[in-house]
Order: C-alpha cells, then structure tokens, then sequence
C-alpha cells in the first residue's frame, strides 16, 4: 500500500507552519488516541475508507482511533450493514482502531446491540439528530441501560443541531454512574451547564471534535483537563486542524502542560487497555 505520511498530501501545504506549531506542542512520547472518527458512507456523500483513515492517521502520527459508521444510506433497519464495514476495517487494521457500532433508537435494535457485543465492538455510537431522537426517549434510556449492563461505552453526537442535552441525559448519568460516556463535540450548545452538571460524573469525558475555538475554551477553563478527549470527526474535520484547535484552546485557557497527555491519549486510552 502506498502511504502519504507527509503531512502536507493531507493539507496541500496549507498547514504546514501551523502543523509544525501542533508538533511542538505534543510532548515527546505520548500516543495520540482520536476518540471521535468515521468509517463508511453518508448520506450526504461523504465517505471514509479503512486505508483512507489510516493513512491519515499515520501522516498525523495519530496511533489509535476509535471507529464507526456514518449515517449510511445502506443501514436500513439496524445498521448492520454499516457496522460490518467498520468491524472489516477493524480486523484489517486491528492496531489501528477501535470498533464502535451504532443503532437507531427507533428500530428493533435487540438483536444488532446483541449481535455486536458477542463479535467484540468496544462502544456504541447514538446520533440524536440523525436518527431523530431525544435523549430521554424511553427506547433510548433502555439502550443506556443495557450499554451500562454489559460495561459498553457511549459516545453520543452532542453537537451541531442539539436542542436538548443535559437535561435529558442527567437522569441516566445519575442512574448508571459506572456508564462510561463520551459528549462527542463537548456538549458544545450547553458546554458551561454540561461541565457543571456533570463534574461529579467521571466517567464522562468531553470529547473535543470541530467545536468553536470559543467553545473549546470554555471547556478547557471550566472542567478538570482529565474529563477532556480529544477527537477529530473525519471526515468531518481533520487531523491537523482539530489537533491545532485543542491544544490552542487548552494553551489560552491556562491548562497545564503535564495535562497534554491526558487530553490527547491518556483519559480515553485507559478505557482500552
Ligand atoms: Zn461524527
């Protein structure tokens, strides 16, 4: 396979000053873990292939990344379609990704979430918008339920488009303290009130994927920098750019050096050891 592992076949050598800033600003050693990236079809044309992501990652010198499918024209009733391309890519490239396998709330979803948990995906993806739900919908508070049962982590699009967060989701918080979720985009439409509501709740964690510059930094100054992932949304965003965009944020906002490493690997990588 011919790799591009120079960062400017990704940017076009748009980014290349700001991608020499972004690697002086990751310290030495540390892995860096995107806890929000896609594979597959959308919709709305995007696509992502396993060897596309992994050639990025190897460019951005990106280790790990947490995989799953798009909103796919193919799911029909239970996405299993889509989440057979992930788990594909997955065996393809086993060191690379981390499978996560996604559902629509509104469909008979028993016997997938079964099916996926038994072949070994690590999570699951819910897309409130997408799939048109809300997050105290009684099917979707079931779903939570049997994530936290099998010790299945969550991340949820609370992003773009979001009207309701915390305070369809702070009941389930509350009901299953042990269920690991991932804010995918940083709950950024309530950010401040997600960072109160949830301090007490470590298990959630903050997941940092084409949020507002002004977003990401009132993340970084109101919650402790161990609740922070970052993640990149490919194809959404890229590597460079969402790298460049957490560690300015994190840089403005005060946060410390030492917590670096946790904000780009360590946090989310110990959910996967
Ligand atoms: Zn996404």
């Amino acid at each position: 396979m011919e790799t591009a592992h120079d960062i400017e076949a990704l940017t076009g050598g748009a980014m290349t000053s700001i991608w020499s800033w972004v690697q002086a600003k990751i310290p030495a050693g540390v892995e860096v873990f995107d806890a929000h990236a896609h594979i597959g079809v959308d919709i709305d044309g995007r696509t992502m292939t396993a060897d596309g992501m992994r050639e990025r990652m190897e460019a951005a010198r990106v280790e790990k990344s947490i995989v799953f499918p798009l909103n796919d024209p193919n799911a029909r009733d239970d996405y299993s379609g889509p989440n057979d391309v992930v788990w594909n890519a997955y065996e393809e490239h086993p060191s690379f990704f981390v499978p996560f396998f996604r559902l629509n709330p509104h469909m008979d979803y028993d016997r997938e979430f079964g099916r996926c948990v038994e072949r070994g995906f690590l999570g699951l993806k819910l897309h409130p918008v997408s799939q048109e739900f809300e997050l105290d919908d009684p099917s979707v508070v079931r779903l939570f339920g049997m994530a936290a049962e099998v010790d299945l982590p969550v991340l949820i699009h609370a992003g773009f488009a979001m009207q309701r967060i915390v305070e369809p989701l702070l009941p389930t918080v509350e009901a299953h303290p042990g269920l690991r979720l991932i804010l995918g985009h940083s709950a950024m439409v309530e950010v401040l009130w997600a960072a109160q509501a949830f301090e007490e709740h470590p298990n959630v964690l903050f997941e940092t994927s084409v949020v507002q510059l002004k977003d990401l930094y009132e993340l970084c100054s109101s919650v402790d920098p161990s609740r922070i992932c970052f993640g990149s949304d490919i194809p959404y965003g890229d590597l460079p750019s969402t790298l460049h965009a957490i560690l300015a944020a994190a840089e403005a906002a005060g946060v410390p050096e030492e917590a670096i490493p946790g904000i780009l690997s360590e946090n989310i990588r110990r959910w996967f050891p």
